[in-house]
């Protein structure tokens, strides 16, 4: 696995920083966001260092189908498989993304308005 000394997304998925993982497989951690914008917020990493979106690449397909099936995995363990949920992906700066290692927020146990922005 390729990790980021500096990396914080690196460090919680090597258990070098402490997070409340609640899913962890060959592929993907899954752990709560430290500042939850809903009753349920988990964001889901790739174990291996993947900068963003923009970084995953062809050789990144296998690991995106694992991120998407990992999040609807979560969804259900969650408890909110039936009642909805949304999965975000923050890109670069217009985005709002802070930590530069790909992952998916799966925000819900609420109602939410669409569009946002
Ligand atoms: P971004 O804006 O990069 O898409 O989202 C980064 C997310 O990481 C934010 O929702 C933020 O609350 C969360 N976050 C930042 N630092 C930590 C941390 O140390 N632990 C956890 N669990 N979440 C964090
Ligand atoms: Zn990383």
């Amino acid at each position: 696995m390729n990790s980021h000394p500096e990396c914080l997304f690196c460090k919680i998925v090597t258990r070098a920083a402490p997070a409340q993982i609640i899913y962890h497989d060959e592929w993907v951690t899954a752990f709560r966001d430290i500042h939850p914008a809903a009753p349920v917020h988990v964001l889901i990493v790739p174990n291996r260092h993947v900068t963003g979106l923009n970084e995953l690449g062809e050789a990144g397909a296998d690991l995106a189908a694992r991120l998407l099936l990992a999040a609807a995995d979560v969804a259900r363990r969650e408890g909110v498989h039936e009642s909805g949920y949304r999965v975000i992906i923050n890109t670069g700066a217009d985005s709002g993304q802070i930590v530069l290692h790909l992952h998916l927020h799966l925000i819900g146990g609420q109602h939410m308005r669409y569009p946002i922005g």
